[in-house]
This record gives structure tokens, sequence and C-alpha cells, in this order.
């Protein structure tokens, strides 16, 4: 155990996210006591039954108030009006952070609601699964995978520096980075494979009258993957491509090009061109691992 990093830490939205950030807070005595709220009276009365927060709270404003840290931790597109709704209870010299996917969108539209005198430190954890709610936390989910903050250029060194230790108190590793960067990244590395998955179950649900329940049954570790993340909760990832727009527009292009290419390929039964494709691809994979 290590001496609590914040003494009253408040979680905004009581889901995956945040459930995880409070038992691995709970695992390492991060935070003195921690308050918890989330819209719906259903979610409250699960975290109060499950013993998750050390006080559930019926609105936001009273989670904040007194709170050294809050995070919000509720889809990217509830974050404006949840920092609108909090931003006269917050404590001077008080941090808020987020967790949300996207970063420079919610740096426009939770940034101006932040008071003078209070820290904005924007976060996201690169860690999830396609589980919801309060019930899906776990304390691990932080462990050795990477929390990207995302400070603005004027923001004073000890909160972010703070909010490091607290993710890396978590398990986490951080790093730092600029906004645009983050979501180009993320486009990569989340949003557009997210995209993929759900087309590819959408594809595989139009032949269904074909393929009867097969694709399921024969299903490879592939398609089983996609199905897995085709599972994710459909409000965040709604908001994810509504608030990254430009960024998976982006990589959606090209991703478009490649596969008219290798369409291309598989018509003309151009073999080399497939066959250079898949060893330059193999040795990407086997320069990461
Ligand atoms: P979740 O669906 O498990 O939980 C969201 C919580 O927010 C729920 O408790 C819900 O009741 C509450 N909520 C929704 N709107 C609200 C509002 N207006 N006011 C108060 N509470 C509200 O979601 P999650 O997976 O924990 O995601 C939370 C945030 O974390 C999102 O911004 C998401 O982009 C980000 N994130 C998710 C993952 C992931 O893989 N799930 C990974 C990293 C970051």
């Amino acid at each position: 155990m290590t001496a609590p990093i914040y003494d009253r830490v408040a979680l905004i939205g009581l889901g995956l996210i945040a459930s995880s950030m409070f038992w691995a807070m709970k695992r390492a005595g991060l935070a003195g006591e921690v308050t918890g709220y989330a819209r719906s009276a259903e979610t409250r009365d699960t975290a109060r039954r499950i013993g998750l927060c050390d006080r559930v709270c019926d609105s936001a404003s009273e989670a904040v108030a007194d709170a050294d840290l809050v995070v919000l931790a509720v889809p990217v597109g509830a974050m404006a009006a949840v920092a609108a709704e909090i931003a006269p209870h917050l404590k001077p010299g008080a941090t808020v952070t987020d967790v949300g996917s996207v970063k420079q969108s919610v740096i426009d539209s939770v940034g101006p609601h932040i008071p003078e005198g209070v820290f904005f430190v924007p976060g996201h954890p690169l860690a999830g699964t396609e589980h919801s709610g309060p019930e899906s936390g776990f304390a691990e989910l932080f462990d050795n995978r990477w929390t990207l903050l995302v400070p603005l250029p004027d923001t004073a060194p000890e909160p972010v520096a703070r909010l490091r230790g607290l993710w890396e108190g978590m398990g986490a590793h951080v790093d730092e980075m600029d906004p645009a960067h983050h979501d180009l990244v993320l486009a990569v590395t989340s949003h557009t494979p997210h995209l993929i998955a759900y087309t590819m179950v959408g594809v595989a649900d139009d032949l269904r009258r074909v393929t009867d329940s097969e694709v399921i049954k024969y299903s490879a570790a592939g398609f089983r993957d996609f199905t897995r993340i085709a599972a994710s909760d459909p409000t965040m990832w709604r908001d994810v491509f509504l608030t990254n727009k430009a960024a998976t527009l982006e990589i959606l292009g090209r991703f478009t090009e490649e596969l008219f290419a290798l369409q291309r390929a598989i018509r003309t039964g151009d073999g080399d061109q497939l066959f250079d494709y898949f060893t330059h691809t193999r040795a990407i994979r086997r320069g990461i691992i």
C-alpha cells in the first residue's frame, strides 16, 4: 500500500472504466474516499449493492463537492453536459480529468466549462473489454496497459505529475501526447478496427439465411474476435465516430484504397502482389512482438 495520492476522488459515470478505476485505486490505497455518481438510479443501486465507491451520491454536484480529483467516465457525447453541471461545485485547486476515447472534441467541449483555478488534464486509458456497466470492472484492467495523458500546453506540471502517479499506481504505463496525434493514432489502432468488426458481423448476419448458424458454429478465432469486439457498447462507439470524424474518415479512406488493391489482386489472380503484401504485414507483426 502506498500513501493516498488524492484524499477525495469523484467518479462520474459508473461503468467499466470507472468501476475498474475504483477497484484499482482500492487495491493500491491510492485514494482516501471515492464518491460516485451515475445518471441512472438502477446503476447507482447496483453500485451500492456491490460496494462500488465508498459513497454513491444521487447527484453529480454532491459527488464532486470537496473532491481533489474528478474523473469524467461517461460516453464522450455526454461529457460537456456533465462538465457544465458540475462546474459550479468544483473545489478550487481540484483536477478534472476524463477517460474518453477521443481527445480533441473532449478538450473543445469540456474545456470551456472548467472554472478558473481548477486544472483540466484529459486522459485515455488504452484498456477495455466488450463489457459495460458497474459490474464489469476489475482491478487488473489497467495493469501493463498504456494510459495517454493529453495535458493542455498551459497546464501546470504538478497536477499532470500527480495524475500520472495515480495511473501508474493503478498499474498503467503513462505517456503524454497532443490531442490531434492521439485521435489519429487511435483511429488506426482502435476506432477503425472496431468499425471493421461491426461491419464484418453485419455482413455475416446478412448472409444468415444462406449460412444458417454455421458462421458462429464453425467460426475460428478471427471471426469470433470480430463478434466480441462488435458486442461493445453502442452508445460509446456511436460517440467515438461522431467525435473523431476527421481522423476515422482519413483512415477509412486509406483502408478502402488498400482493400480495393487487394480486391483487384484477387480478381486478376495476382498472387505475387498478395504474397508480397502478406509477407510485409507478417514482418510488421513480428517487429511488434
Ligand atoms: P460504460 O457504458 O460501461 O459506462 C458509462 C457510464 O456512464 C454508465 O454508468 C452510464 O450510466 C453513465 N452515464 C452515461 N451518460 C451519463 C450522463 N449523462 N451522466 C452521468 N452518467 C452517465 O462505459 P465505459 O466503457 O466505462 O466508458 C466510459 C468512457 O470511457 C467513455 O468515454 C469511453 O469512450 C471511455 N473508454 C472506454 C473504453 C472501453 O473499452 N470500454 C476504453 C477506454 C476508454
